[in-house]
């Protein structure tokens, strides 16, 4: 028995949603902290290894809190499942069709580039591309309506591949949600004509499209306003921002380091100190950069008449236990990470560390405690000192989401027009 040589990806990409503001309220998506699928996938030219994040609307009470949005590149990559790409699987089907070649004289073909057993040049032809082609729409039926459904409409992703280049191409119409293949077919040309015959039966879906993803091709701009004129169209704006955000999310990066090692040179050693796990209540935090809730002011017993002396040196367990997770969340803050380009890591974990910071104040008010003062006091002139550059960064982030919603805005015009 040979043991197959594990195969190394050239190349590591994480996916995000291209979509950047909520299809419902138009508000500007978050990312979710998971991975909705990660694979390493072979492609004709290289490995890669691919994940996707989703983002959703950040708003509870928005239908969009449901959607769990997807990057139609990503998904472009290789079908849901499937660790050949795209490019693989149709170059197979072409072969296959247009030259009526064997599993065999396709797999002689393939062996120099992806590694694949005959057996399985079989199977992605019988159980990948015809299906693909065959469309899973019919098949899918009541899990779409009931995503449909769930999320008040459908986001598609259209794109286009090309085996030998040129023309013809093999283009399919995505749910993005499910991945469900809802229309797939090689069209000869690609014109406006061509796309519109080709988009067409969209229009009599029981479900409102919400929005179309796409490269923006000449001919499929127009063909999507003309078919579903009430859908949203967007290209890779995503992308756009992120090059434009890209300064600003360097420049994030370097304050992160640099705030995280002056807060270690002023509270870490007490950090290191505070026991890992508060008595009673392991693994679990109740202190976020918020205030939380269960706060009373510790009494003394009635019986004692207590100096200041005495609250001093013996705090209620109480008292106790809040600070411990207030320590144990300002360690937790200084390990966050970031996603360009909403989310910087530098300036969050500067705010929540002021939140940690005025929380230790309000506490401090109403009960003195030596090793809270230490930490206020600490982590007042850690801070200090980058105020100005968060200021200058706050105006970067807030510059770059009018950006945003420019973009949007422009989108949504040319649609009206045409
Ligand atoms: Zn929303």
């Amino acid at each position: 028995m040979r043991t197959p040589k594990p195969l190394y990806a050239h190349e590591r990409m994480i996916y995000q949603p291209e979509l950047l503001t909520c299809p419902h309220c138009g508000d500007l998506l978050v990312t979710c902290n998971y991975l909705a699928w990660d694979k390493t996938v072979q492609r004709l030219d290289r490995v890669l290894s691919v994940a996707s994040r989703p983002g959703r609307c950040p708003h509870a009470t928005c239908v969009g809190s449901r959607l769990r949005l997807l990057s139609a590149a990503g998904q472009g990559i290789a079908p849901a499942g499937s660790t050949y790409g795209y490019d693989v699987i149709v170059r197979i089907g072409w072969w296959r069709q247009e030259s009526r070649a064997t599993y065999r004289e396709i797999h002689a073909e393939l062996a120099s580039q992806v590694r694949i057993s005959e057996s399985h040049v079989g199977y992605l032809y019988q159980q990948v591309y015809l299906p693909l082609l065959a469309c899973h729409e019919r098949q899918h039926r009541d899990r779409l309506a009931q995503i449909a459904t769930q999320q008040g409409g459908l986001v598609v992703a259209l794109d286009g591949l090309a085996p030998q280049g040129g023309e013809p191409q093999i283009w399919c119409i995505r749910a993005l949600s499910s991945g469900v293949t809802l229309r797939s077919g090689w069209l000869c040309q690609q014109d406006q004509p061509t796309f519109e015959a080709f988009l067409e039966p969209l229009k009599h879906l029981e479900w409102p499209i919400l929005a179309v993803l796409s490269d923006k091709q000449t001919g499929l701009v127009p063909a999507v306003a003309t078919v579903v004129p009430h859908s949203r169209h967007q290209f890779c704006q995503a992308h756009y921002l992120r090059n434009l955000a890209a300064p600003l999310a360097e420049a994030d990066a370097a304050f992160k380091r640099e705030l995280r090692q002056t807060v270690r040179e002023q509270v870490g050693d007490m950090l290191r100190q505070e026991p890992r796990t508060a008595p009673g209540h392991t693994g679990v935090l109740t202190v976020t950069g918020l205030l939380p809730s269960p706060l009373e002011t510790p009494t003394a017993p009635a019986s004692q008449s207590p100096s200041p002396r005495d609250t001093l040196t013996a705090p209620e367990p109480k008292a106790a236990e809040v600070i411990t997770h207030l320590f144990r969340h300002t360690r937790s803050l200084l390990t966050l990470k970031g996603r360009p380009p909403f989310r910087l890591a530098g300036m969050e974990t500067y705010e929540r560390l002021q939140n940690v910071a005025q929380y230790s104040l309000d506490l401090l008010a109403k009960r003195y405690d030596p090793r809270l003062a230490q930490l206020y006091q600490g982590l007042q002139s850690a801070l200090a000192p980058f105020a100005q550059t968060y200021q200058t960064f706050q105006q970067g982030a807030a510059w770059l989401r009018d950006i945003a919603y420019i973009l949007e805005a422009i989108q949504k015009q040319g649609l009206a027009k045409q």
